[in-house]
């Protein structure tokens, strides 16, 4: 039975469609109906609750209009990879757990204090003291749209720093918005120095720049400590992807002065994709209450914020979401706190500077050539002239089991890519790798050179 200072959780009182107020209040009546004396009327009658379906149902009642034949779904036995590449990564045992926990319905006490749960661990990964954080449903392109469709409106310019895909991906995401998109571009195996971006800031003036922290297609990271308050001066926003660097390398959004900010799951968090954490500053936070154009209703800050009951005062239904997401995303934050955001960027710095050392004893060298500009999640690899990238990847899938991908956009054909993170950042994972890369190229060399 609902209490009514429970019922107010539901009311919206924003919401011109009183009527389902109403219809609230007749299903809380219903539930005060005596259920013990219904469940026995019930037992009474029992033949009436125990259809026969085959009788009723006859095999060829609607043969006449099924186009499509049943398909055959076959069990299919897959031996799992260990996944190397730029993501997804491994996830955490227990996350492999909490996928399997109950579902929970959308009005609930248990999802709003998972919800809870998830903010306040959102808050510790991205440091930031604000109240609007939360998770998109979707992988992190749904991050990237709601962060951009939420804090740049039509018309305005949006300055994309770019390096590599996903800065291409922010320029598609702006286009279809109606903004302005302005690309400063640079070779893919550097990331960008301040003066270089507040050359471009002068010039444009524009209501936000968007950079990526790490991007996985270059193997590059770059520097925004400082950046904030470069933007600020020229009344820009800094919006900044950390799909693939968050947990894994050094990031302070409040102390940074970064505006928008979403990352992803499958990366160094090791967990399943298709929940993505976005955080906002003060400064996004009253651009989002001040506009006066309308986001997509999916990723609506605004509508998403009183579901998520960011400020304390609302527990309303925007859509539904993932049970299983959501509990694997708890169970990623949970993992990540037991070892703590230091331990975890000194246990990726580490293994990945004993993965360098063991890629120098090979005859292969880094794309990007200073180690500043290096990314620690992903490492771009250039083979010696003559091997074919295709076929080492799939040597090394096909002998020892070891999933690395190729070149992305602006890298494709030019180097592979390698990921050693979240649970697969350790130095046994790293000798994996190197193991099966040595015998890959020890076996390929005559055949391809
Ligand atoms: N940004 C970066 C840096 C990425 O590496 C990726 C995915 N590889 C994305 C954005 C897009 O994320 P998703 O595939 O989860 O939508």
């Amino acid at each position: 039975m609902m209490r009514n200072d429970q019922r107010n959780l539901y009311r919206q009182p924003d919401s011109p469609y009183d009527v389902w107020e109403m219809e609230r209040d007749s299903i809380s009546q219903t539930e005060e109906v005596d259920c013990g004396a219904v469940i026995s009327s019930l037992q009474l009658r029992p033949a009436l609750f125990v259809p026969n379906f085959e009788a009723n149902l006859p095999g060829n009642m609607y043969s006449t209009s099924m186009t499509v034949p049943v398909p055959e779904i076959v069990d299919r036995q897959f031996e799992k990879p260990l996944l190397c590449g730029p993501g997804p990564c491994d996830v955490w045992p227990s996350v492999a757990e909490a996928l399997t926990r109950p579902v929970l319905s959308p009005m609930c006490d248990e999802l709003f204090n998972v919800f809870d749960d998830l903010r306040a661990g959102i808050q510790y990964l991205f440091q930031t003291r604000s109240k609007l954080v939360l998770a998109m449903s979707g992988s992190g392109h749904a991050g990237m749209e709601a962060v951009i469709s939420n804090l740049v409106a039509p018309k305005e310019t949006i300055l994309i720093a770019t390096r590599g895909i996903w800065d291409e991906r922010a320029y598609n995401i702006s286009k279809r918005y109606g903004i302005n998109p302005i690309v400063y571009r640079i070779p893919c195996n550097r990331s960008f120095t301040f003066a270089e971006l507040e050359t471009q800031l002068k010039r444009y003036r524009p209501t936000a720049l968007f950079i990526t922290h790490g991007d996985s297609s270059s193997g590059t990271v770059q520097k925004i400590e400082g950046l904030g308050e470069i933007c600020h001066r020229y009344g820009t926003l800094l919006l900044i992807d950390t799909v693939v660097s968050l947990g894994a390398a050094p990031f302070f959004m409040d102390a940074w002065g970064v505006d928008g900010v979403y990352t992803s799951t499958q990366k160094a968090l090791s967990g399943p994709a298709g929940i993505s954490p976005v955080a906002f500053s003060a400064r996004a936070e009253e651009k989002i209450n001040n506009r006066k154009h309308e986001p997509p209703f999916y990723f609506d800050i605004k509508l998403l914020a009183k579901q998520w009951n960011c400020y304390g005062n609302t527990r309303t239904y925007h859509h539904t979401l993932s049970s299983p997401l959501l509990w694997a995303l708890r169970c990623c934050l949970r993992e990540i706190c037991q070892e703590t955001l230091e331990k975890s960027w000194e246990r990726h710095a580490r293994v990945t500077e004993y993965f360098h050392k063991r890629l120098q004893q090979l005859s292969v060298s880094c794309l990007v050539p200073n180690p500043e500009n290096r990314l620690v999640t992903v490492v771009t690899v250039v083979l010696p002239r003559g091997y074919d990238y295709l076929k080492v990847i799939n040597h090394m899938i096909e002998k020892h089991n070891v999933r690395i991908f190729p070149g992305l956009g602006p890298t494709a054909g030019k180097s592979l890519r390698i990921g050693i993170m979240g649970v697969n950042s350790t130095f046994q994972v790293a000798d994996t790798i190197i193991d099966a890369l040595t015998d890959a190229l020890q076996s390929l060399t005559k055949s391809s050179l």
